[in-house]
């Protein structure tokens, strides 16, 4: 929004002083050439911002600029009649490519060259276009073509396009140096942060439509989304309030469960129990594995209703204290590094099982890697959310949980959880824990 006012502020700049130098030349103007040069000024402008502040996914990113190009291969020779000069005008546009490509690169430390080329077909479609116009409907480009006095003011639009192109320019420059500097120091540099969502960004007013967003968190959630400029806003929140933007198991962030509570519902790699933790109760679930009686009963229902079509599933963990996991985790220290054990192991006192709701399952006795992709792993996907069971590590969620994919861990949350979190779409339980638990919705 910011770079939009700047650059209208720009263009009408420029027009005005031209205005007032052809005046004091005695130069003849036409109204509507200025007019329709200042549109397009704006037009290109706005196209600039709309690119910036996109949200799309890279396919359509690509059509998106390809399609909006082809309009300004047809404008540019048939409002200025002018096919001489193309290549300035590719120049032009390869200019406005490159100043998106430097503010991509600052605010995403990415960038995106097939960007130039797209735009580059883009025009040359649209000119192509526009020249079958001209051979096939001349009375059609006749039309189009606005009345002038070319000779009078041939050069009042070649100053105002090279001012303009010198504006861009320029502008570009002062809007990339202060989001360099500026960014986390002042509070202009909040404004410069992409705003994905669409919603009106009043300063310092873009995270209070969201009910569990926290005030104080403002300068994370400006830092999170300059990181990931195409999350909507409302997931930037959700996720910084679970401290994702943060490294996994950073003392600073990590919090003991509640020694009143019997069976904490959030344990992640910021959220553990006290080493010596142990539910209230655990009672018997199959063979030796113990869980918390709810999990027992619900656990039983879910299996109840899978044999009746056919499908058997075996328990191959449930609860575990933290000395278990402990000595677990010390064992897969043997053979892998910290990095990898943290992929698919916890730490001790980080582990869902201490709770004694979770359960790792598989169709094949003791064998949790034969579980992905068959028949009971599928329909348990689809339908633990009905017995009160989530599948916790899902496939497209490890940076939020920080596990690999795990379709054989299921843990019992409780139905009103887990009807909640499958009819609003919540994959996580981090996702929900801030929606829901640390927020109330309004
Ligand atoms: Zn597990």
């Amino acid at each position: 929004m910011l770079y939009f006012l700047l650059g209208i502020l720009a263009v009408i700049g420029v027009h005005t002083i031209l205005l007032k130098k052809q005046m004091e030349r005695r130069i003849k103007i036409n109204r509507y050439h200025m007019i329709v040069s200042a549109l397009f000024s704006i037009y290109t402008i706005f196209l600039i911002e709309f690119l910036h502040d996109r949200k799309i996914h890279m396919n359509y990113e690509l059509l998106n600029i390809f399609l909006i190009y082809v309009p300004i291969g047809i404008a540019m020779p048939l409002i200025y009649q002018r096919y001489k000069y193309f290549i300035r005008d590719v120049i032009y546009v390869v200019l406005i490519d490159l100043y998106i490509l430097i503010l991509q690169n600052f605010s995403t430390g990415k960038h995106n060259s097939l960007m130039i080329l797209f735009s580059l077909l883009g025009l040359l479609f649209g000119y192509f276009i526009c020249t079958c116009i001209n051979h096939v409907y001349p009375e059609l480009r006749k039309s189009l073509i606005l009345k002038k006095r070319r000779k009078k003011i041939v050069i009042s639009l070649y100053e105002i396009e090279t001012i303009t192109v010198c504006f861009v320019v320029l502008f570009s420059i002062i809007a990339t140096a202060e989001q360099v500097s500026g960014k986390n120091t002042n509070k202009e540099g909040k404004e410069s942060v992409h705003q994905t969502s669409g919603v009106p960004q009043e300063e310092g007013d873009r995270y209070s439509h969201i009910y569990y967003a926290d005030a104080d968190k403002y300068d994370r959630y400006d830092a999170y989304a300059k990181k990931n400029p195409r999350m909507p806003l409302e997931e930037v929140v959700w996720r910084v309030d679970a401290n994702l933007d943060q490294e996994f198991y950073d003392e600073k962030y990590i919090k003991y469960a509640d020694e009143n509570t019997d069976t904490p519902l959030l344990i992640n790699k910021f959220n553990r129990v006290e080493d010596d933790f142990e539910p209230d109760e655990l009672v018997a679930l199959e063979g030796d594995y113990i869980a918390t009686p709810q999990t027992v009963a619900a656990y039983q229902k879910l299996t109840d209703d899978m044999e009746e079509l056919g499908m058997k599933i075996y328990v191959c963990s449930s609860y575990r204290s933290v000395n278990y996991q402990d000595r677990l985790y010390r064992y897969y220290l043997k053979t892998d590094s910290v990095e990898e054990v943290d992929t698919y192991s916890s730490r001790p006192g980080f582990s869902e099982h201490h709770t004694g709701r979770a359960i790792d399952v598989s169709q094949v006795y003791n064998k949790l890697e034969a579980f992905e992709g068959s028949d009971e792993a599928l329909w348990l996907y689809a339908n633990a959310y009905k017995y009160g069971f989530i599948v916790r590590y899902k496939d497209d969620q490890t940076d939020v949980t920080g596990y690999i994919f795990e379709p054989w861990h299921i843990v019992y949350v409780g139905e009103e959880i887990s009807n909640t979190m499958h009819d609003e779409k919540i994959e996580t339980l981090e996702e929900y824990v801030v929606k829901y638990v640390d927020h109330h919705k309004p």
